[in-house]
């Protein structure tokens, strides 16, 4: 089975795409060129999702051929209780609030402990910013994960907490990450970019760092060594000029740092939020959409990740043919985009990953957090 691209005659592929206006942007594409602020627009803008996707597929079959990468991962978001209100956000509670609630960092180890039996590799560690939390504690954080699991890669914190560090530490900066490393920090997620606009910030998380301060910590995060995703949280009130120049920002510092590994574009989920209003989901539609416009401006980002918790299973599964090379790993439990309602499972097994990748027509590939190990799926399977 393989996805129904392949079969395209390349003169025909070429026509479709050509039919849909985009003919100077697939010339672009071809010749490895960069694309400008007004082809991300315009990509944004074509009603042809399908040549749009075509071309992301070319670049992402040039980068990764038919490897889709997956990891075995767990998740532990260690408060909810968050100094701040993003209109967004349904994880956040505010201190005495029933459903409020901080992880010691004992209780995380039980939770690193709690999976000792499976092959995880990676705890994926985001949470809320604590009002009294005093600094050492989030270093405790990560030394109660390793004291876990030694060989267990740690990635945790997003800017905004990293931010809150190092504004509550009273160390310098250059303390502090080496303070990180020796806890055992091995890179950071993305989250907290949003829409990297000052009228979306603005708008809907005006409390927490703006779009510069975001890219100044990730600056800092990548300065000091430690490599790092960006998210972009889409399907609010941002329009496709501010997606455009969010991803334009990304890879400016992307060319001037190097340290994203992965571009992760978050789908919103609006249930029980302060934007619960708008009243709907993203469809389907628009998640692929953000997929292929992410591969094809981000030429310097070398994956783009179909997070299958807010994208769902089955999109996730389809946007690894619309520029996507990897469906993140098995999460084990979640809880920021399930307040906010998503529909997804809370875990998948690895089993369920590489089915979901062999349907779509691609070879599934185990990886570690940083990209530099890879295990050919089958031995995998064999030695789990
Ligand atoms: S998105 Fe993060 S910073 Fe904003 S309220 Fe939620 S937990 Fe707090």
């Amino acid at each position: 089975m393989s996805f129904a691209y392949e079969h395209l005659d390349p003169e025909l592929a070429d026509r479709l795409i050509a039919r849909a206006g985009l003919d100077q942007i697939r010339a672009k594409v071809d010749a490895g060129e960069r694309l400008a602020f007004d082809d991300g627009l315009r990509l944004y803008q074509c009603p042809d999702l399908a040549a749009v996707g075509l071309l992301a597929h070319r670049v992402r079959t040039r980068r990764h051929g038919r490897k889709a990468y997956f990891n075995v991962n767990q998740h532990v978001n260690y408060t909810n209780i968050c100094i701040y209100s993003c209109k967004f956000c349904a994880f956040a509670a505010k201190e005495g609030e029933e459903r409020a609630y901080l992880m010691t960092p004992r209780i995380v180890e039980e939770k690193v402990r709690e999976h000792l039996h499976e092959p995880v590799d990676e705890v994926h560690m985001v949470a809320g910013i604590h009002p009294t939390m005093p600094y050492e504690y989030y270093l405790d954080v990560v030394r109660a994960a390793k004291r876990a699991r030694p060989d267990i890669h740690v990635k945790a914190f997003t800017m905004v907490e990293i931010d809150h560090m190092l504004k509550v530490s009273g160390k310098s900066e250059d303390e502090v990450f080496a303070d990180l490393r020796a806890a055992g920090l091995g890179s950071c997620p993305g989250g907290g970019a949003e829409v990297l606009t000052d009228r979306v910030h603005k708008a809907v998380f005006r409390e927490k760092i703006g779009p510069q301060q975001w890219l100044d910590t990730a600056r800092k995060v990548q300065r000091h060594g430690f490599q790092m995703n960006a998210t972009m949280l889409y399907g609010h009130i941002e329009r496709d000029a501010e997606r455009v120049e969010h991803l334009v920002k990304l890879r400016d510092l992307q060319d001037e740092c190097g340290g994203f590994m992965a571009y992760i574009p978050l789908a919103f989920w609006p249930y029980h939020t302060d934007l619960e209003h708008y009243g709907h989901v993203t469809t389907g539609w628009t998640d692929l959409r953000n997929i292929a416009v992410g591969r094809l401006m981000l030429d310097n980002f070398p994956t783009v990740k179909a997070y299958w918790i807010m994208l769902t299973p089955a999109s996730a599964q389809v946007a690894l043919a619309f520029g996507a090379n990897d469906i993140d790993g098995t999460v084990t439990e979640e809880k920021i985009t399930h307040d906010a309602g998503t529909d997804a499972p809370m875990r998948l097994t690895q089993d369920e990953l590489i089915h979901l990748i062999r349907e779509a027509g691609f070879v599934p590939v185990r990886r570690n957090t940083t990209y530099d190990r890879e295990t050919v799926v089958d031995s995998a399977l064999a030695q789990a």
